[in-house]
């Protein structure tokens, strides 16, 4: 594999995230803190127009405009898809190569700490990730790529990328704890990448624990598709932890819990995203895996 020449980190893709608005808005005025010996580091707000009006998108979710076919086409005519082009432009090299590694900095209402979404897992992918974890094990491991479902968000215009999730914090305003745990683990990505180009990454074996997505659960809704059910007391805040057949998942209105019904056990993730209401999706399922790298 070729050295890592180029990396970007984005912040601001959504607008009202502002743990990786402000942490780029000081790694712009302190260039020093993301310059590395042996690569290049550009940093990028991703949704300018949302940042300035504090929110989290102006016409739809910027993080979902990265599909191959949405990125050629060029009829479609709103902000965020026009964004998305012009991300793609600044993010190549002389018009033909993607950045070699991609981190987007976002924050979530739901409690899931601090949490690396890889884009695929691709052995380079997992390393970094085991390395990371091994130096913080409070870290989890989250994977959105499966099969046969394209990667439509910002990371997937590295050849390697990374979201970082931090939370719960919520939508405009900051958390120190959160902002300085973004920091960290920007900063020892950095610290891995400039060391692997060194070739000072040792090849030993490492462990891994990855939560790899397997579905969404939405919340029950009537025909006009309006809410019948909250998140159950039980689940909130729940992330990461194993939910059993038969659990209760939601609670009605009127008091009634609604259990899980599927028959195994899975670890769901993003519960009660505050921004995921309007996308039909409560939480999402992963399967909870150990693996060595
Ligand atoms: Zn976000």
């Amino acid at each position: 594999m070729n050295p890592i020449q180029r990396v970007a980190i984005a912040g601001g893709t959504h607008g009202n995230e502002l743990t990786g608005i402000y942490l780029i808005n000081k790694f712009e005025q302190f260039p020093h803190l993301t310059k590395r010996a042996n690569f290049k580091t550009q940093t990028l707000l991703g949704n300018p127009k949302a940042v300035s009006a504090g929110r989290r998108y102006i016409d739809k979710d910027l993080n979902r405009c990265f599909g191959k076919q949405n990125l050629k086409d060029m009829t479609l005519s709103c902000y965020e898809e026009i964004r998305a082009k012009i991300i793609q432009k600044i993010l190549e090299h002389n018009g033909q190569s993607p950045v070699d590694v991609l981190l987007d900095l976002h924050s979530t209402t739901s409690n899931m700490g601090v949490t690396i979404i890889l884009g695929s897992l691709h052995p380079f992918n997992l390393r970094l990730a085991a390395y990371i974890s091994s130096m913080n094990p409070l870290i989890k491991l989250y994977s959105s790529a499966q099969a046969g479902r394209e990667d439509v968000s910002l990371k997937s215009l590295g050849k390697f990328g990374f979201t970082i999730e931090v939370g719960p914090v919520a939508p405009g305003t900051l958390n120190a704890e959160m902002f300085q745990k973004t920091e960290e683990i920007v900063q020892g990505i950095l610290d891995y990448l400039e060391k692997w180009n060194q070739g000072k990454i040792s090849d030993d074996k490492m462990p891994l624990t990855l939560y790899q997505y397997v579905g969404v659960i939405d919340y029950p809704r009537n025909e006009q598709g309006k809410i019948l059910a909250m998140i159950h007391p039980q689940l909130q805040c729940r992330d990461y932890t194993a939910l059993h057949p038969g659990e209760p998942i939601f609670l009605t209105f009127d008091g009634e819990a609604i259990a899980y019904t599927q028959n195994t056990t899975l670890y769901p993730v993003f519960i009660n995203e505050a921004a995921y209401y309007e996308k039909g999706i409560a939480m999402y399922l992963t399967e909870k895996q150990e693996l060595i790298v």
